[in-house]
């Protein structure tokens, strides 16, 4: 310990409490590991003065906020997290664009956390694919969003021809390769509900701007599940923090 420490923090998140979220038919959003914790901000701040803390005080979070809202956004990165997420393909494909995981200042620096399970080696039979409840109807004043509303199926036969059509498109994969087809070509058949899973460590200001972004109405409302899942589990390690950083527009 150098001549700053007073104590470490005990605050930490501990993996065996690994908390899930359900989300869809299939999915799910899981909270793997964390380093930091709302102190940890705090003592990133603090080193300026040569000062550590060991306990949060009515201060720290005053002052955890005074940092969100003048933009010193360096202590937030301090903390990271660890998710495991298991999404549809269509939702995966939006996340990937946050390619932010651990630092950025005006030259970003990207460093994408990020490991998927491929299709290369794993065979997509035990896969699931995403089955909404329903189907929304297109905006027609916004081109990329849906309404609230349900297209009509009240014998639910379009419902039908949708699972049929996930199910056609996995016996032609089964077909391909029974033929020998490489699994990397086969999955090419593969529709883009198919769930599929990865790990994502980010940092917790990169994790507020993803959180800032894809609750937004403007967002697919799927994805918006996984932005409230994350907000959720992310609270339980920095509730100080993350009300700070939610509360000031994105990084
Ligand atoms: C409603 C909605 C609709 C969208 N529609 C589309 C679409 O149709 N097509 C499409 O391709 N994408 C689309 N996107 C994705 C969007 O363009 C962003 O890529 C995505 O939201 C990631 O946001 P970000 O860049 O803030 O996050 P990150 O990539 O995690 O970056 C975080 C922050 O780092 C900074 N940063 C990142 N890279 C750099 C850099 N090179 N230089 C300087 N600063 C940097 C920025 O401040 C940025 O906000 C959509 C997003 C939303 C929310």
């Amino acid at each position: 310990m150098n001549s700053l420490t007073e104590g470490t923090s005990t605050e930490n998140y501990h993996p065996q409490e690994a908390q899930s979220i359900s989300i869809l038919d299939h999915g799910f959003v899981e909270l793997i590991d964390a380093m930091g914790s709302d102190l940890t901000v705090v003592n990133s701040a603090r080193v300026s003065f040569g000062k550590r803390k060991k306990s949060l005080s009515d201060g720290d979070k005053k002052l955890i906020h005074y940092l969100a809202e003048h933009k010193h956004w360096s202590p937030f990165r301090h903390v990271q997290l660890q998710f495991h997420c298991k999404v549809p393909e269509f939702v995966a494909r939006q996340w990937y664009k946050h390619v932010v995981g651990i630092a950025y200042t005006e030259a970003a620096t990207v460093d994408h956390a990020w490991n998927e399970l491929s299709l290369r080696y794993v065979d997509a039979s035990e896969f699931n694919f995403y089955t909404p409840t329903g189907f929304r109807k297109q905006s027609e004043n916004n081109k990329q969003a849906s309404t609230d509303e349900w297209v009509n199926d009240p014998d639910g036969q379009l419902m039908a021809e949708y699972r049929n059509h996930c199910e056609k498109a996995l016996n032609l994969y089964h077909r391909l390769i029974e033929h020998g087809v490489a699994r990397e070509q086969a999955r090419g058949v593969l529709p883009l509900n198919i769930y599929t899973e990865f790990y994502w460590t980010v940092s917790l200001q990169a994790l507020a701007n993803f959180i800032h972004l894809r609750k937004h109405e403007g967002a697919q409302y799927e994805i918006r599940l996984y932005a409230d899942a994350l907000e959720t589990l992310a609270r339980q390690v920095v509730p100080v923090s993350l009300d700070a950083l939610m509360a000031t527009p994105n990084q």
